[in-house]
């Protein structure tokens, strides 16, 4: 029988690292689908259209929102993100687990929904660490690197409302807390209902 598949919520503050994490995750776990989000952010120095996101204009990123392409949209750091029901529902149908990179507020609107997603939340070590990282990336203003350090604490204080946390310290230790976590949740029962009704003849 052909199990569907995970909707997984992987949020954090920016320069937590959850992009890196993800990308070690599926070194090893390959049965996972990156949904690529809509922005109309501009993009960074090496990230490539409709692999990292689908870079769009405000009034595309508007006809598409008005379509109802949008399983959830939100404004983040000035900029509108959104993730595409296209991305999501008929991959999780064939079995794939679909994984969402995306914020707070945009991962509370999927959580109600979808109550069955699985919500990680990606943590740094300490405050220090992240601002440092954040300002290493060098890709941000001045202006707008102070806007997503303000933001952290806030996002950092809603972690607790997320299924699991993990730290990134060692992005391979990381990776394996998250992996671990997917496993259990494939055999958690509520995801196994369907499968026990066939054993049974449909009984519970
Ligand atoms: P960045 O500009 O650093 O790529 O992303 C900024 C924030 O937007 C991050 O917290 C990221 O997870 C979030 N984000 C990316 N895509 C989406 C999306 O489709 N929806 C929402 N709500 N947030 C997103």
């Amino acid at each position: 029988m052909k199990k569907k598949g995970l909707l997984i919520i992987l949020s954090g503050p920016s320069g937590a690292g959850k992009g890196t994490v993800l990308n070690e995750v599926r070194k090893t776990y390959k049965n996972l689908e990156v949904s690529v989000s809509v922005t109309t952010r501009a993009p960074r120095a090496g990230e490539v259209n409709d692999v990292n996101y689908h870079f769009k204009t405000i009034e595309e990123f508007k006809e598409l929102a008005h379509n109802g392409a949008f399983l959830e949209s939100e404004c983040v750091y000035g900029n509108y993100y959104g993730t595409l029901k296209d991305e999501v529902f008929d991959k999780i149908q064939k079995g794939l687990d679909v994984v969402l990179e995306i914020d707070v507020k945009g991962a509370f609107n999927v959580i109600g929904k979808y109550p069955d997603a699985v919500s990680i939340f990606v943590c740094p070590t300490s405050m220090e660490e992240l601002k440092g990282r954040l300002a290493g990336r060098g890709s941000e203003t001045a202006e707008a690197l102070e806007l997503r350090l303000r933001s952290a604490m806030g996002e950092i204080k809603q972690a607790t409302k997320y299924g699991y946390v993990v730290v990134n310290d060692d992005v391979k230790e990381c990776a394996d807390d998250v992996i671990a976590i997917i496993k259990a949740e494939k055999c958690s029962t509520k995801i196994n209902k369907d499968f026990i009704n066939t054993l049974t003849g449909g009984s519970i």
